[in-house]
Parts: C-alpha cells; sequence; structure tokens
C-alpha cells in the first residue's frame, strides 16, 4: 500500500467517517489527485459526490463543481459545511447573491479557505466570474450531472454546451464528469463536448438486482388495479408516476376516497404545497406520493417499496432513473409499468409539435421504451443492454426478477429466420431502421422502401410466412444478441455485425420468444 493511498482512507475517515470506499471511488479518487481527466458513470446512489467531495477537500486550492440544480447545490453546500468548522469551506455562486455575498464567496476563495465551489452553469458562463476564476487557484472542475451536456440525454441543458471553453481559459486544470446516465451515446456527447477524449472512465455496473421489473396491460381498469396492488403492499411506501398533472390529480383522488393516504405531486402546485407532500412522503405521513417527472431528483428515501408507471416513459432513461427510487436500502422494490401503444401514439402526437431534431431524437429513444414493454426476454438484460452492459440471464444477481423470466413464454426455434433477417439487413446496405427491415421482409412497401427501389429486389418479402410482429421481436432479440446493432446517431439506423456475418456463414440454434400482446385502451389526452 503506497502512502497515497493510506493518505486517502484516513481522509475519508476524518471528514466524512467512512471506513471504506463504496464501488469505484477509490480509483476515481486516485485519478483525480492524479490530474487526470475522469469520467465517472454510477448509477443514482453509487456515491458520486464524494469522487469529487474528497478530492476537492484534500487539496490546495478551490474545486468548481458545476450542477444544474440550485436546491441540490445548497444541500449539498450545507452538507459539506456540517463537516467542518469553517463556513467559508463551501460556497454557492450564483445570481440571487447580494454584493456583500458575493465579496465573502471571492474573499474566502482568495484565502484558500474555500474547497468547492458550487456554480450553475450559467454564472460560470459569466466573464466577471470567469475573470476572478482564472486569476484563483483552482484544484479540478467537477461536472455534476454532465448527461446535460447532450441532447440525448433526459435533461439537455443548452449552458452546459459552453462549459468546455470556460473550463479552457482555467488553464491546465483537470475536469472530472459525473453522471448516472449510461447509454453509450450520451457518454460519447459528454467526451466529445467537454474535449476530455483522454479521459480515464469509470463505469459502474447499472443492475440493481433486488428490483423487480414488470409490465402490465393498460386496461379501463388500470385504477382498480393499482389500488389492489397497493393493497397487497399495505403501508409501504411507494411512487406512481403519471405524464400528465391532471392525471396526478384524479389518481392522488381515486386512491383517497379508496382509504389510500397518497398526496399529489407536480409543478403546477405552489411551492408551499410541493414541499408539504414531499415531507409527508418522506416523514411516512403518507403512504403513496402520485406525481410527475417534477418529483424525486435528490430524493433519497431508501425504503421505497414499489414505483409504478401509470403512463410509460418518455426513454428508458427516465424509466432507469424513476425506478431507480425504488429499494435504494437494498430491499423489496417492484417496479409496475402499465403500457398500452395508445399511450405510446399519445406521447407521439405530443411530439409533433417539437422541431424537426428533437422529434427524432424523441421518436428514437420513444421507440426502444416500446419494445422494452412488448419483449418477452429478460428485462433486466433488455435494459442493461441499452446501458451498453452485458447481462447474462441465467446466471447474473438478480436473473429471475421481472416477469418475463418468471412466466416464460415458450421458445421457438428461429435459426433460418435469423439468417433470412441478417441476410435482408446485409443486403439493404445499412440504410433502414427496424421498421422498414420488416417491412422488406413481409413484402410491405412504404415511401422509403420505394425511394430506394427495395421492392424491385429478390428478397423483397422472403419472409411473408411470418407476420410484423414476429419478425419486429425476432429483430429485437437479435439485437440484444449482439448480431445487429443499432446507431442511434442516425436515429436508429441497424447495421449487422461481425458476429451477424458469422451467424450467416455459420447458422446455429436461436431460441426467440414471441413478443406479448398489448391491445388494450389507452389513456386520455397528455398535457405536461
Ligand atoms: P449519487 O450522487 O451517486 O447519487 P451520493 O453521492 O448521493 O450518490 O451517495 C449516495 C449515498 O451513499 C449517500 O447517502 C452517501 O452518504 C453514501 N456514501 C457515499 N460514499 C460512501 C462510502 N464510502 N461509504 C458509505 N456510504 C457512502
Amino acid at each position: 500500500m503506497n502512502s497515497n493511498e493510506i493518505d486517502i482512507h484516513k481522509e475519508l475517515k476524518k471528514y466524512f467517517g467512512f471506513s471504506q470506499f463504496k464501488g469505484l471511488q477509490e480509483q476515481v479518487i486516485k485519478s483525480l489527485l492524479n490530474k487526470q481527466n475522469t469520467f465517472v458513470i454510477m448509477p443514482t446512489g453509487g456515491g458520486k459526490s464524494l469522487c469529487y467531495q474528497l478530492p476537492a477537500l484534500i487539496q490546495e486550492g478551490t474545486a468548481i463543481v458545476v450542477s444544474p440544480l440550485i436546491a441540490l447545490m445548497k444541500n449539498q453546500v450545507d452538507a459539506i459545511r456540517s463537516l467542518s468548522t469553517e463556513r467559508g469551506i463551501a460556497h454557492v455562486l450564483n445570481s440571487s447573491l447580494t454584493k456583500t455575498e458575493i465579496a465573502q464567496v471571492k474573499a474566502d476563495i482568495t484565502s484558500g479557505l474555500t474547497k468547492l465551489l458550487y456554480v450553475a452553469p450559467e454564472s460560470l458562463t459569466k466573464e466577471e466570474n470567469v475573470n476572478f476564476l482564472k486569476n484563483v487557484t483552482i484544484s479540478f472542475v467537477a461536472i455534476d450531472e454532465a448527461h446535460c451536456i447532450s441532447e440525448w440525454g433526459h435533461d439537455f441543458r443548452p449552458e452546459y454546451r459552453n462549459l468546455k471553453n470556460i473550463i479552457k481559459q482555467l488553464g491546465d486544470v483537470p475536469v472530472i464528469g459525473l453522471t448516472a446516465t449510461a447509454t453509450p451515446k450520451v457518454q460519447e456527447d459528454i467526451l466529445k463536448n467537454l474535449d476530455m477524449c483522454d479521459a480515464t472512465t469509470f463505469k459502474a455496473s447499472f443492475n440493481r438486482p433486488n428490483l423487480y421489473y414488470e409490465v402490465r396491460t393498460k386496461t379501463k381498469n388500470v385504477e382498480s388495479d393499482i389500488i389492489r396492488f397497493i393493497n397487497q403492499h399495505k403501508g409501504k411506501s411507494g411512487i406512481i408516476y403519471c405524464l400528465s398533472r391532471k392525471k396526478v390529480e384524479a389518481i392522488a383522488h381515486v386512491l383517497q376516497v379508496n382509504g389510500i393516504s397518497a398526496v399529489p405531486y407536480h409543478a403546477g402546485l405552489d411551492a408551499k404545497t410541493r414541499a408539504r407532500h414531499q415531507d409527508m412522503f418522506l416523514m411516512e405521513d403518507v403512504d403513496v406520493v402520485v406525481a410527475t417527472i417534477a418529483f424525486g431528483m435528490g430524493i433519497d428515501k431508501p425504503d421505497v417499496r414499489f414505483v409504478i408507471h401509470h403512463d410509460i416513459p418518455k426513454s428508458l432513461e427516465s424509466y432507469y432513473q424513476e425506478t431507480g427510487r425504488a429499494g435504494r436500502d437494498g430491499g423489496e422494490g417492484h417496479c409496475l409499468a402499465y403500457y398500452s401503444y395508445k399511450d405510446v401514439e399519445k406521447l407521439e402526437k405530443f411530439m409533433s409539435g417539437k422541431p424537426v431534431a428533437e422529434q427524432e431524437i424523441g421518436f428514437a429513444l420513444l421507440q426502444e421504451v416500446v419494445a422494452y414493454a412488448e419483449t418477452s426476454m429478460s428485462r433486466r438484460k433488455f435494459l442493461l443492454h441499452y446501458f451498453g452492459e452485458e447481462f447474462d440471464s441465467k446466471t447474473g444477481e438478480g436473473a429471475d426478477m421481472d416477469d418475463n423470466v418468471r412466466n416464460p413464454k415458450a421458445k421457438v426455434e428461429a435459426k433460418d429466420q435469423v439468417v433470412k433477417l441478417l441476410e435482408v439487413v446485409r443486403d439493404t446496405k445499412h440504410l433502414y431502421k427496424s421498421k422498414e427491415i420488416v417491412f422488406t421482409l413481409i413484402g410491405r412497401v412504404n415511401a422509403v422502401i420505394k425511394a430506394h427501389r427495395t421492392d424491385s429486389q429478390s428478397f423483397f418479402g422472403c419472409g411473408v410466412a411470418f407476420d410484423e410482429k414476429y419478425w419486429m421481436a425476432l429483430l429485437r432479440q437479435v439485437l440484444v444478441g449482439g448480431y445487429l446493432s443499432k446507431d442511434i446517431e442516425t436515429y436508429g439506423i441497424v447495421k449487422i455485425t461481425g458476429k451477424g456475418l458469422d451467424f450467416i456463414k455459420k447458422p446455429s440454434s436461436f431460441m426467440m420468444s414471441e413478443d406479448h400482446e398489448y391491445n388494450e385502451a389507452g389513456d386520455e389526452a397528455i398535457v405536461s
């Protein structure tokens, strides 16, 4: 053990009272102390904050922490201040400060007292702040919630795009980016936009073995189904997510009249009511919060036992984040989503007013949610594959924790069909998304297929013996198996991989299960 190692363990104990690092923390901290650009991808609750807080506290100079949410920054500053007798050890720099307060912050930084300076990206863009920071000792810059830099993340903030230029002006300081969003596309965007492709990357597993994933058909009886579910989990804490405020109110009301202690939470409620409802949930005065996605950021309630999605989310990242609020203590966490294709169509319609690029991204992300809902393969494997992680659905931790694995559909041999599918992808020369590939197989024409004259090819319609649903299911399973890959940059163009080409040459058994049928009633219009 080198001295460096001994030191950081001692400092960990001294500042935080912990005797061990969690997960990859130690490696991350060492990388940063070695002045390397560092990139950390850890699920929520993984212990990201300590990865920059500890190095900041034990190094000379001030670490700048960029964070998108003022409330979260305030919490963190309060937490750091409670570790020290010096109030000036951590500060927030934002536009709400008075001139005197700003002068105090600057004096503390100049004197070397301040170890952590939290700033919102827009405050960091201000010239006077940059000029000041250029002339003080900066230990490193931490970009928290780094996915905000990517349009493919769930919370794009254009101000994050300026960070690269500002950091450059601060001289040669290491940068640490941190996020809980794990899709390969977002990661690539972060590294590119922060100009830190040289960064050492640390990625923790996103598997949450204690969470149980389930999708149910959304019928007209969804409300009574939810009530039954909650009654089976009596006295336990849970969150129900809805897409519209109106729905939040309606469901909260239905639950209340059915004797369930529930409160609504959405951005349309005044701040006081929101805070009250959140506190009631945290203090266990109510069991259930019915909420829009406005609820949850920074909520650290360890014993949330279920997360129900009354409406499907807009992306699998959101779904993972929202369900991730269940079972933080490692105990039971049931994640139940209600799905109907009508809801998907409503979401698509809702997006159609947006700029074209945003729409394309929105559709592509939504298609992944549809695929997740309809698949009959291991949901955990599907989710983790989406995050670029291989999961062994037989031996992996939590392998039996979803409805599909517990109630498997019969599987059928699909070797010959896989070859057909792969050949179509190869022979259409990587022009198409899933839909056009399946259309080519079943011999259906649309404008895109016409434009490329695929309908005059000999293989057009070669899979007509099976229907659209069958091929779509097979395509998804072949994708997850790594025989095909989906290029997210082009909004979902499907390509054949080396493994896929090998399969054509030497086909082997491929057991597939058909997707679920979900054709029940959807919900009324969505207003956000
Ligand atoms: P994230 O930002 O990744 O969501 P946090 O930084 O909020 O995670 O940490 C999650 C929880 O883990 C916090 O309650 C924190 O105090 C705790 N924690 C962090 N590091 C350690 C550690 N080394 N030992 C024990 N608990 C830790």
